[in-house]
């Protein structure tokens, strides 16, 4: 599919506000609006304004746009793009075109069937869950189809008298292009083509239900905050027959007391005294599969780096694993017992005071007394 940049449809840049956006559609609504276009491909261009606009005046839906391109809105459409056919224009076109001008409800049938509403759900989990992975009971809150009235809203169904059935009525419209007709949803049936001789009393004529759901969720090994998982149908009711929308989980995961996680790998900063910096020891330290010995050879430096190669996380996606690394953190005695001090004196009047970096800087000293 060859689509056209929708900032580019628009002829706005990528750092447009919501007024530049909103007046760029504006304009193009005007020039190519079917019913008042002398232009050959008017349709075309109009609805792909509409299309931009609807995406781009959306914070949310723009943000993905920006991010993922068209992309962003094929897969929830299988592969048609961004569907703006639930999308109010009415507030653009009333000041354009006259406050009852025949567009978009009016012209697409309301009682088409519809996809119901996505939803993002934040879930919590601990740093072993999201390394392992888990199944967890999730508690959600979903609009579920009314079962009394099958999501139709009400009781005894007769065609929309106003209307007849079709769901649009056709007015002559006065507007600043001059006077024509158009057709407007039906009010009195909201565009359905039928009425109800009662309303529901359940869902008080919405035709939705909210409704507490538990999910059994299982948490694939390996996620990181941020990772969504697509829970396929279990978002909003659809409308009129239509599929629900998804149920995205978004996980957000607690930190470890002591491991500090980076994509796959993980580290931990491991405090040693001097004594075993300098003169070297074996140390139990704590890996995501249990406890293991670690050899901190003697003259170790504070900050060195040992690896631990495959010990890391197994990537959700890669299925890689991860390192772990383990960096040495060496900790000065803030208090001395009598007999450490006296040690520590006796180590002191030794010369411990070899390698490069002291020579460097005695050299100095000495050349500028
Ligand atoms: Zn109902
Ligand atoms: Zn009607």
């Amino acid at each position: 599919m060859n689509k056209r940049d929708y900032y580019d449809i628009l002829g706005v840049s990528k750092n447009a506000d919501e007024k530049e956006i909103k007046s760029a559609f504006r304009k193009l609504a005007k020039k190519y609006h079917p019913d008042v276009s002398k232009e050959p491909d008017a349709a075309e261009k109009f609805k792909e304004a509409q299309e931009a606009y609807a995406v781009l005046s959306d914070p949310t839906k723009r943000q993905q746009y920006d991010q993922f391109g068209h992309a962003a809105f094929d897969q929830m459409n299988g592969g048609a793009g961004f569907d703006f056919s639930d999308f109010d224009f009415s507030d653009i076109f009333s000041d354009l075109f006259g406050s009852n001008f025949g567009f978009g409800r009016g012209r697409s049938s309301s009682n088409r069937a519809r996809r119901g509403a996505d939803r993002v759900m934040r879930v919590r989990i601990s740093f072993n869950e999201a390394v392992f992975g888990t199944k967890k009971t999730i508690s959600t809150e979903i609009y579920d189809t009314c079962e009394e009235c099958h999501g139709k809203g009400g009781k005894g169904e007769k065609t929309c008298p106003t209307c007849h059935g079709t769901g649009t009525v056709t007015t002559e419209q006065r507007t600043l292009f001059g006077s024509f007709m158009s057709r407007t949803t039906c009010s009195t049936c909201k565009g359905n083509g039928v009425t109800y001789s009662s309303s529901c009393s359940k869902c008080g004529g919405t035709g939705k239900i909210r409704r507490k759901v538990d999910l059994e969720v299982k948490v694939p090994a390996g996620v990181d905050t941020g990772n969504q998982l697509r829970m396929a149908g279990k978002g909003d009711a659809g409308v009129n027959g239509g599929p629900n929308g998804d149920l995205y989980l978004e996980f957000q995961v607690e930190d470890h007391p002591l491991f500090i996680r980076d994509d796959n790998d993980i580290y931990l900063e491991l405090p040693i005294t001097i004594t075993d910096a300098v003169l070297g020891c074996k140390r139990e330290i704590p890996t995501l599969e249990g406890n293991v010995k670690l050899v901190i050879p003697a003259g170790s430096h504070d900050g060195d780096k040992h690896r631990l190669k495959g010990k890391g996380i197994v990537g959700l996606h890669s299925g890689r694993h991860g390192n772990m690394y383990v960096i040495l953190k060496i900790i000065v005695p803030d208090k001395l017992s009598r007999d450490q001090k006296k040690l520590f004196e006796q180590l002191a009047k030794t010369n411990l005071e070899s390698g490069s970096e002291f020579n460097k800087i005695n050299d100095y000293l000495k050349k500028n007394r």
